[in-house]
């Protein structure tokens, strides 16, 4: 125990911020926005709401994810095309880039790889920010719902939640059995959800995505990419999610070509730590 003064003073020690950004490497913007200026689309997938599809993305290609229907949130999953062990890595994006991203962020791999796997190169809700209950949009804090979590907390076999959709998914891009297939997915992008934390009990909240038709987010792959995106039960997650009360819609993915791809830019080579571990 300490005395009240000292306590207060212990709570008083400024933060810092745990990964400063300012050596991580960053994308060229500017050349990224002269690639982006001329895209060509080569082929649309169409996510039907409690569902997931997959995609394929050759790097230096885009890919973006529309809302065209109505309010909608997306869980997103990326791997490497040529090999499931290299994928998305939630939390080190977090640590990285703070809770939510956008324009700019990057989406980096799991270990060892830990390289930008995608850059965010536009983001039609940027304008939203964070607003006063500390929300924002396009959060790598949530995992996936799941049909696990679900029946701790609820009882019962709910097979849409995003892990199973995203499952059935990447079973049917990869021609892998489920029960192979369900190792791989991952702990997701939360693309136009809206999420935070409660000042008071710090727990992980959600509320109506801002997003509505014609609004997109958009990634350039720095790599070549499996990816899948599952149409949340959720809808709009303004409610609840792992079930089929809540309203649901399509998302649309399109990907989409460069004429050159941007100046200066090559796919990023693994993280170069040796692995040695210290032996
Ligand atoms: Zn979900």
């Amino acid at each position: 125990m300490s005395d009240p003064a000292d306590a207060a003073a212990r709570r008083a020690v400024p933060p810092v911020i745990c990964y400063p950004v300012e050596t991580l490497p960053a994308p060229d913007m500017a050349a990224i926005d002269v690639a982006r200026a001329r895209l060509t689309r080569l082929e649309t997938v169409t996510v039907p709401p409690r569902e997931a599809a997959a995609f394929r993305v050759p790097a230096g290609h885009f890919f973006r994810i529309h809302c065209t229907e109505g309010p909608q949130v997306g869980d997103l999953n990326l791997w490497n095309a040529a090999d499931l062990s290299e994928r998305f890595y939630s939390g080190k994006t977090r640590a990285l880039h703070g809770s939510h991203v956008t324009r700019g962020a990057r989406l980096w791999s799991a270990f060892p790889f830990l390289r930008p796997m995608a850059t965010i190169t536009h983001d039609s809700l940027g304008w939203y920010g964070r607003d006063s209950y500390g929300g924002a949009v396009h959060d790598v804090i949530g995992t996936r719902c799941d049909p696990y979590t679900h029946r701790l907390l609820s009882g019962g076999s709910y097979h849409h939640c995003c892990h199973s959709n995203l499952t059935r998914a990447l079973a049917a891009a990869t021609g892998l059995p489920l029960a192979e297939a369900e190792p791989h997915v991952h702990d997701v992008l939360n693309v136009f959800m809206c999420t935070g934390f409660t000042r008071d009990t710090g727990q992980y909240f959600m509320k109506a995505s801002p997003v509505r038709p014609g609004d997109y987010l958009e990634f350039m792959a720095e790599i070549d990419l499996l990816g899948a995106l599952s149409a949340c039960p959720g809808g709009d997650c303004g409610a609840e999610h792992s079930s089929d009360a809540a309203r649901c819609h399509p998302l649309v993915v399109e990907i989409l070509r460069p004429e050159a791809p941007p100046a200066g830019w090559a796919p990023p080579a693994p993280n170069g730590y040796d692995r040695s571990h210290g032996l």
